[in-house]
């Protein structure tokens, strides 16, 4: 087998191990730096971002203007939305990953795509990191191999394998940011988008609330909001979520009691039937959800009900629940929630506490964010910080395995 000595191994060429090799080599140009991706071609995931926009951080992060410098830095000028999501100002997921690629060949960082690593072992006072047909030696290793999320893109959980082999301990991995699969919705609910605000409740407590735009599909519910809460059902799992209700608020800021008492009285609007009653202030199929669950026949008449089943009618505008049964999984996710013990690693030089040498970067860590942001913000920092790391630890003689 080929051996190939370098100072630093870059495991995972996505958002994290892209950062980190430019960063390594700005620090120490003469360096050896290479990066091992198991694809055709590096940022894989960071090419499907954003819907294609590539959302690199959030103002809300304290970390947003080292990013915003950073890509500046590297040709590419920011912009950002009126709900401070920044955006490269071109758009282009897929040309902020090819920039990328060519800063590598500028700076003289050895890519080999289509490299899966399969096994990192310390040999003689350095690492041996091998691929099916090469063996890389290194004096420090980043590895930033992503989580689980998005296996299409190259992400399957490999890094926590190498990691464990090496002793480190991985906490409870699981899908986050993706949609909600969930009981028995009305097939005539595909489609539909509704504003509003989501909750999740979980014994009784709320543990998550967001306003946004709820997506119906043909599995259960999507959406920003939706991902968002999806963070919320982790500590149980997929498979658990009996204790768990969420709950959508219709009308947030508004009470239809009174206009629906008043159509109650009226000779003409209390003549409608409840179905029809309620598609006027709601989109039809969601009105027969609604009745449904307020246990009011879609057919009766509005003059009908009594006093206590239009304030019914109101409170369920209020509280529309639905029933989680699982997540999409991580085939549909876009982050992992959990990770590489957050006691294992040096927290500002993302460096392992067992293993001299050996840095983490990304998605691998345990860290999860909300949309909108804070993920790639996250992979971009970790990949910086554990790469210029590396580079004072080799130039000072301080990485030895
Ligand atoms: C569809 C989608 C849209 C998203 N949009 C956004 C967004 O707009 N903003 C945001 O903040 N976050 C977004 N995210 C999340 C964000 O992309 C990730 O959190 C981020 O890419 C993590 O970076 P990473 O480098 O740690 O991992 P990844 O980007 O997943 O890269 C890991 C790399 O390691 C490689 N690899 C894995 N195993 C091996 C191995 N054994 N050997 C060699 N290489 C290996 C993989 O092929 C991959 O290229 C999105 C995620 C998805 C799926």
């Amino acid at each position: 087998m080929e051996k190939y000595m370098n100072d630093l191994i870059i495991i995972g060429g996505g958002a994290a191990g892209l950062a980190a090799a430019v960063a390594a080599k700005r620090s120490a140009p003469s360096m050896q730096v290479t990066v091992l991706e198991k694809k055709d071609k590096p940022g894989k995931k960071l090419r499907a971002t954003g819907n294609g926009r590539c959302n690199i951080t959030n103002t809300a992060l304290a970390t947003a203007p080292s990013t915003i410098a950073f890509f500046e830095s590297l040709g590419i000028p920011a912009r950002e939305d009126s709900e401070g999501r920044v955006y490269p100002f071109s758009e282009s997921a897929p040309g902020v990953a090819e920039i990328f690629t060519d800063q590598l060949k500028v700076l003289g960082v050895k890519l080999q795509t289509n490299a899966p690593v399969r096994a990192i072992s310390v040999e003689k006072g350095c690492f041996a990191v091998e691929t099916e047909k090469k063996l890389f030696l290194g004096k420090t290793v980043i590895l930033a191999t992503g989580g689980k999320a998005g296996p299409a893109y190259g992400c399957s959980g490999d890094g926590y394998t190498l990691a464990k082999a090496l002793g480190h301990h991985v906490t409870k991995t699981l899908p986050v940011l993706t949609g909600i699969c969930c009981e028995d919705l009305p097939e005539a609910l595909k489609g539909i988008r509704v504003k509003g605000k989501l909750s999740l409740i979980c014994r009784d407590k709320v543990v998550f609330s967001e306003h946004g735009e709820v997506q119906f599909t043909d599995y259960g519910i999507s959406g920003i909001c939706v991902f968002n809460l999806s963070r919320y059902l982790k500590y149980l799992g997929e498979e658990k979520l009996e204790p768990y209700t969420i709950v959508l608020d219709l009308a947030p800021e508004r009470s239809f009691a009174a206009m629906l008492s008043s159509w109650r009285r009226d000779t003409v609007l209390g003549e409608k039937a409840c179905v029809d009653a309620v598609s006027g202030i709601i989109k039809p199929p969601l009105a027969d959800l609604l009745l449904k669950q307020a246990n009011i026949k879609e057919k009766r008449k509005l003059s009908e009900l009594s006093v206590s089943e239009i304030s019914a009618l109101d409170g369920h505008l209020h509280r529309l629940r639905f029933k989680p049964v699982s997540t999409m999984g991580f085939k549909m996710a876009q982050c992992t929630a959990g990770g590489i013990a957050a006691a294992e690693v040096d927290g500002k030089t993302l460096a392992s506490k067992i293993v001299p040498g050996l840095y983490f970067a990304g998605e691998i860590l345990d860290y999860d964010g909300p949309c909108g942001g804070y993920n790639l913000d996250h992979a971009f920092n970790t990949g910086r910080c554990a790469a210029e790391a590396a580079v004072a630890a080799i130039l000072q003689g301080d990485h030895h395995v």
